[in-house]
C-alpha cells in the first residue's frame, strides 16, 4: 500500500474524509499526539488499526467526536458530572469512559461494554472527524510498544505501507496521550492514565479524585485492571532507559559516570548544566514542557544511536504525572535510586 502524505488543506482534508469513510486508516494529529483513525462503527476497519498497530486485541481504542452532542451517539447513558466535564474541558485532552452504545462494535471497545469518548481541539482533527461523517477511533499512530509519534514523520517511521494516508500537522503540542478517567460514582473521578488535564484541574468539578496505583507501579500480567492499556509495556524507544532518582545533579553526574557504558547518553532538564564527557539531550524543566519533548528526545536517542540513557526523573505533581508515568512504563518501572 502507498501511504499518502497528506498537507493540511481543504481538498485533502476531503480525501481524508473520504477515506475514512469507505472503511480506510488515516493518520492524524490532535493536541496530545498523532492518532490512527478509522470509523468507530465499521468493525472491519477498527480490526485493521489493531492489525497495523500489532496492538493486543484486548486494548480498547478512544472514540474521537467533533461535538459534544455526539456523546449520545456513543454512550448509552452519560451522567450529569460527565456533562460538566465535558463542558469544561472539550475539546482537549480528557477521555471519558462509559457505557457504550451498540452502534460502537466490541472489537472497538476491547471487548469492554464501556467504550472511551474524547472531543479533540485539533482544528485538522476536528476537520477530519467533520469531513468524514463518522466517529473516529483512534489510538496513537505508532506500532505498539513503541513511542507515540508527536509528527507525521515519526507516523510514517512506524507506519508507511501499512495505512491509506497521513495528514500533516507538524509537531503536536502536548506530547503525551490524553487523561482517561472513569466515574466509580457519581461525584468520583478516577484517574485511568494521568495526561496534562491533571488531577489539581479535575478536582473542582467533583466531590473525590483517586488516581488509580497502575499510574504509579507495575501491574502483575494477570491482574484485574480498571484500564487495560495498564497493563502492557509502553512508551519504550530501543534503548535502554534507565531514571535515576537522585536527591540533587551532583549526585546524578556520579552515579552516571561510575556507571558509564558504551553509547550512554543521558536526558536532563534544561537547566541542568552539562555533563563532561556524557552526550546528552535535554527535555524542558516544567511538565508541560517534558511531556511536549519526552517521545520526541526517545526517538531522536534511538536516532543517535543511544544503547543506555540515564534520564533525569520528572516530579510527580499535577501535568507532571503524565511525564512521570511515561518514563515509567517505558523503563518498566525500574528506578535506580541513588
Ligand atoms: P491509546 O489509544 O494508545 O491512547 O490508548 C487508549 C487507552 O485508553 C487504552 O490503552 C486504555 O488504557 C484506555 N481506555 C480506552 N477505552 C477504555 C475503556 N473502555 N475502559 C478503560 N480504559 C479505556
Ligand atoms: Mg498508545
Amino acid at each position: 500500500m502507498n501511504t499518502l502524505f497528506l498537507d493540511f488543506n481543504e481538498d485533502n482534508i476531503r480525501i481524508a474524509g473520504d477515506l475514512i469513510a469507505s472503511g480506510q486508516l488515516v493518520a492524524f494529529p490532535t493536541e496530545t499526539v498523532y492518532g490512527l483513525g478509522a470509523d468507530a462503527r465499521n468493525a472491519q476497519a477498527v480490526h485493521s488499526v489493531f492489525d497495523a498497530k500489532g496492538r493486543p486485541a484486548d486494548n480498547p481504542l478512544i472514540v474521537h467526536i467533533a461535538a459534544s452532542a455526539q456523546i449520545y451517539e456513543i454512550a448509552s447513558r452519560v451522567p450529569e458530572i460527565a456533562l460538566r466535564l465535558a463542558g469544561a474541558f472539550w475539546p482537549g485532552p480528557l477521555t471519558m469512559v462509559l457505557p457504550k452504545q451498540d452502534s460502537i462494535p466490541m472489537v472497538t471497545s476491547g471487548g469492554l461494554d464501556t467504550v472511551g469518548i474524547r472531543m479533540p481541539s485539533h482544528p485538522v482533527a476536528k476537520a477530519l472527524i467533520e469531513s468524514s461523517g463518522c466517529p473516529i477511533a483512534a489510538p496513537s499512530a505508532n506500532r505498539s510498544g513503541r513511542p507515540s509519534p508527536t509528527t507525521a514523520e515519526h507516523v510514517m517511521e512506524d507506519m508507511d505501507g501499512r495505512i491509506a494516508a497521513v495528514l500533516d500537522g507538524g509537531l503536536c503540542e502536548g506530547g503525551v496521550e490524553s487523561t482517561v478517567i472513569c466515574f466509580d460514582d457519581a461525584e468520583t473521578i478516577h484517574i485511568l492514565r494521568p495526561g496534562l488535564i491533571s488531577a489539581e484541574d479535575l478536582a473542582p468539578y467533583c466531590k473525590r479524585v483517586y488516581v488509580d496505583p497502575a499510574v504509579y507501579s507495575q501491574i502483575a500480567p494477570d491482574a484485574r485492571v480498571a484500564s487495560p492499556g495498564m497493563k502492557y509495556k509502553h512508551y519504550a524507544p530501543k534503548a535502554k532507559i534507565l531514571p535515576v532518582d537522585a536527591p540533587d545533579f551532583e549526585s546524578f553526574v556520579s552515579y552516571v559516570q561510575s556507571h558509564q557504558q558504551e553509547n550512554t547518553w543521558c536526558l536532563l532538564y534544561d537547566s541542568d548544566p552539562e555533563i563532561p564527557g556524557i552526550p546528552c539531550m535535554r527535555y524542558g524543566d516544567t511538565g508541560r514542557e517534558q511531556a511536549h519533548y519526552l517521545f520526541l528526545r526517545f526517538r531522536q536517542l534511538d536516532e543517535a544511536g543511544a544503547a543506555v540513557v540515564y534520564v533525569r526523573m520528572p516530579r510527580q505533581s499535577g501535568a507532571d504525572l503524565s511525564v512521570y508515568n511515561r518514563l515509567m512504563r517505558a523503563a518498566g518501572f525500574e528506578v535506580i535510586t541513588v
